[in-house]
C-alpha cells in the first residue's frame, strides 16, 4: 500500500500501490530505471521503505529484515545470478536449504539433521530438474541451468511467494523457452511475483500484469487489457 523508497531526493518507488493474490501468476512491466528491482528489494526486506506498508497474509511486514521475510514465505531470485560459481550444484541447494532448517531441526541429533538436510537437497534438485547435475560445479552450468539453480535456491527456503527478477535475461531463444515452461508449472504450486522484459513470455504467463513507469504504476490488468492499453 503506497510503497515509497526514496533515495536522498529521489523515489525509485513512489506511492505504488500492488495487491498480489494467493496462487496469482502476476508481473511487472516498464523501462529500465522504472522502479521494479527497487520494488522487490522493498517487498523482501532488503531495503527499508520510507513510506507505506507490505503486508503478506494479512500480516504488517513492513518493517522485516530480509532474513525475517524469508521465514515469512517470501524468496527471491536476483537480476543478477547469485549463485556460488565454485562450489557444486548440490551445495549451492543445501546451504539454502540449510539455512532455513538450522531452527527447524535444532532439536535433532545432529546426524538425523544432515540426513533431512540431504534429503530436501536431493528434493529441491528434482524439481528444477538437476538432478543428474548435482556434483558438477555451478560455474560448469549452461546459462539456462544456471538460472534454475537460482531459482533452487530460492525454492530451498519452501516460499509462498517467488519473486523473479529478470530470470530469462540473457538467455537464447531456446534457453528462454525452455525456462519459460518451467516458470509456467512452477506457478501452479507457488505464488510467483514476475519482473521480465520479454514481453511474449509476460503475456503467456501472467494472469494479471502491472506496468511501472519513473516509480509508479501506470496501468493494471490482465494481459489482453495490458496489450490493448495505448499508454502502456
Ligand atoms: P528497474 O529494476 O525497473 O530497472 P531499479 O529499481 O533498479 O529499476 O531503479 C530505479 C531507479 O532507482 C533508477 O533510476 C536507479 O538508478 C535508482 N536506484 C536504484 N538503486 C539505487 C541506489 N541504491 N541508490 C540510488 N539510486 C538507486
Ligand atoms: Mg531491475
Amino acid at each position: 500500500k503506497g510503497l515509497v523508497k526514496r533515495f536522498g531526493a529521489f523515489a525509485a518507488v513512489n506511492g505504488v500501490d500492488l495487491v498480489v493474490k494467493k496462487g496469482e501468476f502476476h508481473s511487472i512491466i516498464g523501462p529500465n530505471g522504472a522502479g521494479k528491482t527497487t520494488l522487490f528489494n522493498c517487498l523482501s526486506g532488503l531495503l527499508p521503505l520510507t513510506g507505506g506498508q507490505i503486508f503478506f497474509r494479512g500480516e504488517d511486514i513492513s518493517r522485516l529484515p530480509a532474513n525475517r521475510a524469508v521465514s515469512k514465505g517470501i524468496a527471491r531470485s536476483f537480476q543478477i545470478t547469485s549463485i556460488f560459481k565454485e562450489l557444486s550444484v548440490f551445495e549451492n541447494i543445501r546451504i539454502s536449504v540449510q539455512a532455513v532448517t538450522r531452527r527447524k531441526f535444532d532439536l535433532l541429533a545432529r546426524t538425523e539433521r544432515l540426513w533431512e538436510i540431504n534429503e530436501e537437497t536431493r528434493s529441491i534438485l528434482h524439481e528444477v530438474g538437476l538432478s543428474d547435475k548435482a556434483t558438477m560445479l555451478a560455474s560448469n552450468l549452461s546459462h539456462g541451468d544456471q538460472r534454475l539453480l537460482e531459482i533452487g535456491i530460492a525454492l530451498a527456503t519452501r516460499p509462498q511467494l517467488l519473486l523473479l527478477d529478470e530470470p530469462l535475461a540473457g538467455l537464447s531463444a531456446g534457453e528462454s523457452a525452455r525456462i519459460t515452461e518451467f516458470i509456467r508449472q512452477l506457478g501452479k504450486d507457488v505464488t510467483i511475483l514476475l519482473i521480465e522484459h520479454k514481453i511474449d513470455s509476460v503475456l503467456a504467463l501472467s494472469e494479471k500484469v502491472t506496468v511501472m513507469h519513473r516509480g509508479q504504476v501506470i496501468a493494471q490488468g490482465s494481459p489482453s487489457e495490458i496489450e490493448k492499453n495505448p499508454s502502456v
